[in-house]
C-alpha cells in the first residue's frame, strides 16, 4: 500500500444512479492503480434532504459491485463533535463570523458590514460565515489540469438552522480521515477554492483534486437523482460495470468474469493520461 487515501462521499439522498456508480468506481480505480487505500463516506449532514434506509442501500450496491472499502464508512451525523472543533480553530485564527444576512442580502448589501448586526437584528438566527479574502486559488487538476479560481464569497460554515455546510464537513473529515486524492465529478469543482481557503485558513496542505466530467443524459443534463436519472439495479451489477468499463474503454476479455475480476482487470489497464481524452468524446446517452 502506499500512502495515497481516496474516498467515495455520496449524500443519501435517494439510491445510486448509473452516474454516482460511474464516480465510485473511477474514485476506486484510481486509488487501487496507485496502490492506495479506497474509503466511504456517507454524507449525511442535511436531514430533510435525506431519504429513509438510502445510505443502507448504498453501501449494499457498492458492495454487490465489488467495490469494497479498506474501513467501516464513515458516517458524517456522527462527527459534529469534529465540525464543532473545526469551527473554533477557525474562529481562533479569525476566519469566520456571525450574520443574519441572506446570500442575497449580502451581495445587494456589498458584503457583510457592522450594519449586518444592529440592535434590531441581534436576535435574529445568525449562520457562520468563512470570511474570505478575495483571492485566487490555484491548483493543479488531475483531469482538469491548471486551474486559477476567484473566491470572492462568505460561505456558510454553519447554517442558521445548526445544520454544518457541506464546505465545514468535507474538509474535517477529508483531513481527519488521512485523504490525500480527493477524485469527484466536476460538478463539485466550484466547491474546490472554498475548500482550500478553509485549508489555507487551518495551515494544513490540502489534497490533490481531480475533476472527471460527469456523465450527462441527451439534454446535456448531469445524471442526478434530481432529473430522475435511472436506479441502479444490484442484480445486474456485472452488466453495470461493464457498462462503466465501455465509459472508460477498458476492454475487458471474453471470458465471463466477476465483479471483483473485472475490477481487478480495470486496476490493472488503468491507463490515468488516456481517461480525460476518453471522458470528452463519451456522447451523451440514456443511461437515465
Ligand atoms: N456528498 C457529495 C455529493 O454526493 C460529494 C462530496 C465530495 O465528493 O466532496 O455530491
Amino acid at each position: 500500500m502506499s500512502s495515497y487515501v481516496g474516498r467515495f462521499a455520496p449524500s443519501p439522498t435517494g439510491r445510486l444512479h448509473f452516474g454516482s456508480l460511474f464516480g465510485a468506481v473511477i474514485s476506486y480505480l484510481h486509488a487501487r492503480a496507485n496502490h492506495g487505500s479506497w474509503l466511504v463516506r456517507i454524507e449525511d449532514i442535511d436531514p430533510p434532504r435525506e431519504q429513509e434506509g438510502a445510505a443502507r442501500d448504498i453501501l449494499a450496491c457498492l458492495e454487490a459491485h465489488g467495490l469494497k472499502a479498506d474501513k467501516p464508512a464513515l458516517y458524517q451525523s456522527t462527527a459534529h463533535t469534529r465540525y464543532e472543533d473545526k469551527l473554533e480553530q477557525l474562529r481562533k485564527v479569525s476566519a469566520t463570523y456571525q450574520c443574519p444576512c441572506s446570500r442575497k442580502q449580502l451581495q445587494e448589501s456589498g458584503g457583510h458590514s457592522a450594519d449586518c448586526i444592529n440592535q434590531s437584528r441581534l436576535q435574529l438566527p445568525c449562520a457562520t460565515r468563512f470570511k474570505s479574502k478575495n483571492q485566487h486559488y490555484k491548483w493543479h487538476d488531475l483531469y482538469q489540469g491548471d486551474q486559477d479560481r476567484a473566491l470572492d464569497e462568505d460561505f456558510v460554515l454553519k447554517r442558521k438552522d445548526g445544520l454544518y455546510a457541506y464546505q465545514l464537513a468535507v474538509v474535517s473529515d477529508d483531513m481527519a480521515q488521512g485523504v490525500t486524492h480527493v477524485i469527484r465529478g466536476s460538478d463539485l469543482i466550484d466547491s474546490t477554492p472554498m475548500q482550500l481557503a478553509i485549508y489555507e485558513a487551518l495551515e494544513t496542505p490540502p489534497p490533490i483534486y481531480g475533476h472527471f466530467p460527469v456523465l450527462v443524459n441527451q439534454h446535456g443534463q448531469k445524471l442526478s437523482k434530481q432529473n430522475l436519472s435511472k436506479e441502479i439495479k444490484v442484480e445486474q451489477a456485472i452488466n453495470n460495470l461493464m457498462d462503466v468499463m465501455t465509459l472508460l474503454g477498458v476492454s475487458l476479455p471474453c471470458s465471463p468474469l466477476n465483479a471483483q475480476e473485472i475490477l481487478s482487470y480495470a486496476e490493472r489497464h488503468w491507463q490515468q493520461d488516456n481517461l480525460m481524452h476518453r471522458l470528452s468524446l463519451i456522447a451523451p446517452k440514456a443511461y437515465c
